[in-house]
């Protein structure tokens, strides 16, 4: 049988990456779209040599639509895009050209390819949490309505919609309704690994305090490789939206002590100082998801708890503090 082949849109992001390490092992031919193949980030290229790049941007219909004919893949995962809101806030055009839009020439590029081939396409599209950005039900599954409160969760429901509208069309398409997920590769500006690289720092001598907004602020976070897994169990099962949560709601301040723990200090809270200046003007509400879906009938689960999180993150900032050759 020959290997299926697979199309990562962003595939050199956080969650990107992990795909398509576990598509490669698990025998995939995988592609990804990059907007300069050139340019791509050095670490992945150096981490995964067998992924094959193509330059586009998702905004450009006609160049994805071209990518996606030439390589007639077996699944699309469209993960690309402005992937948080900060950034949307301050370009709310591109984050709805690319984030929203873009995915309606994936789709009807990858529905072409299922006609064409007459065979199955499955499309799995990462949709967010910030959906329910207002949600008064607590924790949220796939019936919780879809009230956005920022342009990227508009952006992301204009493509969660599209997604759902294919799948009536007959695509295998899914929604992956993704909450929070971390890692090593979580860059800086995020609040998670800020708080580990600065753990890190201070553990290492390289740092004073760790400054933050709302201690209180909490948030439902998981591990992005089984986040990433989850899109791959998508891909290949029944095509559907699908919650992808832990369901454990944590504070900042619990992602700061188990950080703190993490480097062996127990008496961190002299070590934090909260600034007005890293508060937003409204937290979100209470985001905590119910993945009993995908359990049911994905057969996922989280691999990796929140305690087992924080570490492995902490862990490879102190490695990368103390050896900076060391980034994974
Ligand atoms: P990320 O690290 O920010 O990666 C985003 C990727 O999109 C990068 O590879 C980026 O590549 C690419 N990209 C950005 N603009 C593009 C454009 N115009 N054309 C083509 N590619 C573009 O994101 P992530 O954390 O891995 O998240 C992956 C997906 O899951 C995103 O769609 C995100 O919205 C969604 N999601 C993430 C979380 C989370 O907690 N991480 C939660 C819910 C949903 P270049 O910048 O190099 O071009």
């Amino acid at each position: 049988m020959p290997q299926p082949v697979a199309l990562v849109t962003g595939i050199t992001g956080q969650t990107g990456g992990y795909l398509a390490e576990q598509l490669i092992a698990a025998g995939w031919t995988v592609h990804g779209l990059v907007r300069d193949a050139d340019a791509a980030e050095a670490d992945f290229v150096a981490r995964t040599p067998e992924a094959v790049l193509h330059s586009g941007d998702l905004g450009d219909a006609d160049r994805t639509s071209a990518v996606i004919a030439e390589i007639a893949p077996d699944a699309v995962f469209n993960l690309g895009g402005v992937s948080s809101v900060a950034a949307s806030w301050n370009d709310p055009v591109e984050a709805a050209r690319v984030t929203g839009f873009g995915v309606a020439a994936l789709l009807e590029a990858a529905w072409a390819v299922q006609e064409s081939a007459g065979r199955r396409v499955a499309f799995v599209q990462a949709s967010s949490a910030e959906l329910f950005g207002a949600a008064t039900q607590v924790p949220q599954n796939e019936d919780t309505p879809i009230r956005p409160v920022n342009p990227y969760g508009a952006a992301k429901a204009a493509a969660h919609h599209l997604v759902a509208v294919y799948r009536d069309r007959g695509l295998a398409a899914s929604n992956g309704i993704l909450f929070n997920h971390e890692s090593p590769r979580r860059p800086p500006t995020f609040v998670t690994r800020k708080i580990t690289q600065t753990v890190a720092r201070i553990a290492a001598g390289q740092a004073d305090e760790l400054v933050l907004g709302n201690l209180d602020a909490v948030r439902d976070w998981g591990w992005a490789p089984d986040y990433a897994r989850a899109l791959s169990l998508a891909a290949t099962g029944e095509p559907g939206d699908y919650v992808i949560a832990t369901g454990q709601a944590h504070s900042v301040r619990d992602f700061v002590e188990a950080s703190f723990t993490a480097v062996g200090i127990d008496d961190w809270e002299p070590l934090v100082r909260q600034d007005a200046a890293f508060l937003r003007p409204a937290d979100a509400p209470v985001l905590v998801g119910d993945a009993s879906k995908a359990r049911r009938v994905l057969g996922w689960q989280p691999s990796v708890d929140f305690a087992g999180m924080v570490a492995a993150m902490t862990d490879a900032d102190l490695e990368e503090a103390r050896n900076p050759a060391s980034r994974t």
